[in-house]
């Protein structure tokens, strides 16, 4: 009988098809086992799915190839909206004597490419449940499922696991378990799936650390204070805000004084889309990227008149908003203000704070009182700020919702760290073809940022599972990390100048190796002659690159501080461009004679061919911002007086070819223009359009001679500058119009955040060409 038995099942077996897929990509932590198990069921396969340390893999038997053909389709055509297949490997295998489909609990870690997913907004169907009186999780503030919460910041380690993250402490009532073990449950294996029984909670505290809800509720308490005008901090995904009610002026002044935060806008939370609409512009690309899973401050036009207190962004016709993110946000919003000044709670420059002792010592004093939680944050990870420009989404500081998704290149290779710049740094760790970018670190100088980027740079490499061979850093001799870079042994370390790294990235981000025309404009990187650059137009490829072009070098009195001081970069220019200097009444009560002597005995005043310094002179020339609280201020300001148009004729530029190897954008005709123009009493509103147009024409104008004597047809476009809407628009446009193609950034930052994306491409491109 036994033996008869065997043969019907050989029989059996042999009339059946069996196959092995190996799925890579951001298939863990987005609901992709529960959608498999309901597509093998739907085809009547057999087999498992299981997460490996390198993706998931798949066994799937039929007795119909076209079957496993039509799974193999729907595998790709029907995924959850979060995950990302980047590729799926298939082998036939000998059919098994099985029964059913099954998910197997996680296999040890033994390969690579784990792609551990961002953080991801509350999703619709956990909002329901939020807000359904009926639902066990009613008003329950860390609601989530396999499609939301919670993810790269409560990471610890991988396989990407309950006990790796920050949620091991909290052990699952068995209602909780049995949603996270029922492959069919949408919360089927969500880390971070927990209720009101067994999950985090909330606690109201004021700025001494004692519960002031006690019998209450935190949430409704802390409410009761926003709507009374005091400042809370709330602790949030990837670390705490600063709560207060937007439209109460005196709340949003207290805020700023004790924040000691003059001009710089603060990032606004609105209710809904609809409460955005009353008090911004929203065009299809903004809502669409205020509404997406990563939930980014979307920088949008005001509208007049505007409903949010004045001060939350004085005197700039655009604000910063965003939607809630979080369940806690979402309860926050319901029953609270309709709009919150939303900014993230840190010392100035310092990180970003995560941990609640933390914030109750270092946010005394500016806090009234803290609504925080036990779930703790692994990763800080700021809000991402996002701006629409030429009809496309655009990052200026990529971090919560998008870190660490990858930036697909188009080179494979060896590993490379690649340690960004000195302030916006982030980290790049490129594996394969993936870029891995770190969220915004921020400014190296300061310590604790310094001490987040060295414990980034290390988890990178402990969840992508990967050892760099590369170091890549850039060329300046003094920046934080170019300084770890050298120390590392052990690691190859390249040094990339920082403008190339900015060709680099857009290069990258756009799969394109050039080489192409790089106009690259920004506030200061260290060139390779040693001075320092900002207004660049180079040739260049991945490997390597030749300076072309650049703003004439001019004086900057007491070097990196006038960054804050444009006063002293205007005196500098109008002293070299041999304009009077004394007479001018912006220097009325300040020392502009110590600057001249400065500049006349080479005083610590290096020349830099800064293009972001040439707008500071211009702007303090206009008697705007003569002094600065964050950098950029001057830019953003002259920007502003142009009110969104950029019209009125240039003014005088000269391009120097001849007296040195790069030619020369002269800039004192146009410092000469400027002056004579507001002696001559012209409104600042149309020095500055002019102006702008001046850059843009300038710099088409060399592009164009470029292209002409190199044949380049292709021109890429980086730099912080490019973050003023009135050059990047009109750059485009007129380079367009010239039969040119334009590269631009939308994954990474054009500013220094992604730096490091360039500098990691570029020093793996320079050691392959070595070898
Ligand atoms: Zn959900
Ligand atoms: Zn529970």
């Amino acid at each position: 009988m036994d033996c008869m038995a065997d043969r019907a099942g050989r029989k059996r077996l042999k009339s059946l098809f069996r196959a092995r897929l190996h799925v890579s990509g951001i298939v863990q932590g987005v609901g992709f086992r529960p959608f498999v198990y309901r597509l093998a069921s739907r085809y009547g396969l057999t087999g498992f799915i299981g997460n490996t340390a390198d993706g998931v893999v798949i066994e799937v038997q039929s007795d119909e190839t076209a079957v496993l053909e039509s799974f193999r389709r729907d595998l790709e055509l029907e995924a959850p909206s979060l995950a990302r297949v980047f590729s799926v490997q298939e082998q036939s295998l000998e059919p098994l004597d099985e029964q059913g489909f099954h998910i197997v609990a996680s296999g040890p870690s033994e390969g690579v490419e784990t792609l551990v997913p961002p953080d991801i907004a509350l999703c619709a169907d956990c909002r329901r449940e939020l807000f359904d009186p009926s639902d066990r999780r009613y008003r329950y503030p860390f609601i989530n499922c396999t499609n939301c919460g919670p993810r790269y910041t409560i990471v610890e380690s991988i396989p990407y696991d309950r006990p790796s993250t920050t949620m091991k402490g909290f052990r699952m009532c068995p209602s909780c378990l049995v949603e996270y073990r029922d492959p069919l449950d949408r919360r089927f294996h969500a880390q971070p799936d927990a209720c009101h029984e067994c999950g985090p909670s909330l606690q109201f505290v004021d700025s001494s650390g004692t519960e002031v809800s006690s019998g209450g509720d935190p949430l409704l308490t802390a409410i009761g204070r926003l709507r009374e005008g005091a400042i809370v901090a709330v602790k949030g995904i990837g670390g705490f805000h600063l709560a207060v009610d937007a439209c109460n002026e005196h709340a949003v002044r207290l805020l700023r004084k004790r924040k000691g935060r003059d001009a710089k806008p603060f990032a606004v939370m609105a209710r809904d889309i609809a409460a955005v609409r009353r008090v911004a512009c929203v065009g299809d690309v903004e809502e669409e990227a205020l509404i997406s899973p990563a939930a980014p401050v979307v920088i949008l036009h005001k509208r007049e008149p505007f409903l949010l207190s004045s001060l939350v962004a004085p005197g700039n016709p655009s604000i910063g908003m965003m939607l809630p993110y979080s369940p806690l946000h979402y309860l926050l919003m319901n029953d609270g203000p309709e709009f919150l000044v939303m900014t993230s709670a840190n010392a100035s420059e310092e990180p970003i704070m995560t941990d609640n002792g933390e914030a109750l010592e270092k946010l005394r004093g500016i806090a009234d009182f803290f609504l925080m939680h036990n779930r703790p944050i692994h990763i800080r990870c700021d809000d991402s700020v996002t701006v629409c420009l030429d009809g496309e989404l655009r990052q200026i500081r990529r971090s919560r919702g998008y870190v660490p998704s990858p930036v697909m290149v188009s080179s494979n290779g060896l590993p490379v760290l690649a340690v960004g710049a000195e302030i916006k740094n982030t980290v790049c760790l490129l594996k394969k073809d993936q870029a891995l970018l770190s969220q915004h670190i921020g400014d190296l100088k300061n310590f604790d940022a310094y001490e987040n980027f060295l414990m980034t740079s290390r988890h990178l490499q402990e969840i992508f599972q990967s050892t760099p061979e590369i170091v890549a850093c850039d060329l300046h001799p003094l920046y934080m990390a170019s300084d770890w870079a050298r120390q590392q042994s052990g690691m190859q370390c390249v040094e990339v100048q920082h403008h190339h790294a900015h060709l680099g990235a857009c290069l990258a981000e756009n799969r394109h190796d050039g080489p192409v025309i790089g106009i690259i404009l920004d506030g200061a990187g260290f060139g390779s002659d040693g001075t320092v650059w900002g207004g660049e137009v180079l040739l260049g490829h991945i490997g390597d690159f030749e300076r072309y072009a650049s703003l004439e070098p001019l004086p900057l009195p007491g070097g990196d501080s006038a960054v804050f001081h444009p006063w002293k970069t205007a005196a500098g220019y109008l002293f070299h461009a041999g304009c009077d200097v004394a007479d001018r009444h912006i220097f009325d009560g300040r020392q502009v004679d110590v600057v001249v002597e400065m500049i006349e005995r080479s005083l610590n005043t290096p020349f830099t061919s800064s293009c972001g310094r040439l707008f500071d002179a211009v702007a303090a020339l206009c008697g705007i911002c003569p002094d600065t609280s964050y950098e950029g201020q001057a830019a953003v300001e002259l920007m502003n007086v142009a009110g969104g148009r950029m019209d009125g004729s240039s003014f005088s530029y000269e391009i120097d070819t001849f007296s040195s190897q790069v030619a020369r954008l002269l800039v004192v005709p146009l410092v000469r223009d400027v002056v004579s123009a507001l002696d001559h009493g012209t409104d600042i509103c149309e020095v500055s359009r002019r102006f702008h147009v001046t850059i843009v024409t300038m710099f088409c104008d060399i592009a164009v001679r470029a292209s002409r004597a190199s044949g380049l047809k292709t021109v890429a476009l980086s730099g912080g500058v490019f973050q003023n809407s009135l050059i990047f628009e009109g750059m485009v446009d007129r380079l367009r119009r010239a039969g040119l193609q334009v590269l631009t950034h939308s994954l990474v930052p054009c500013n220094d955040g992604g730096i490091s994306l360039g500098q990691a491409v570029i020093a793996r491109r320079r050691v392959t060409s070595d070898e």
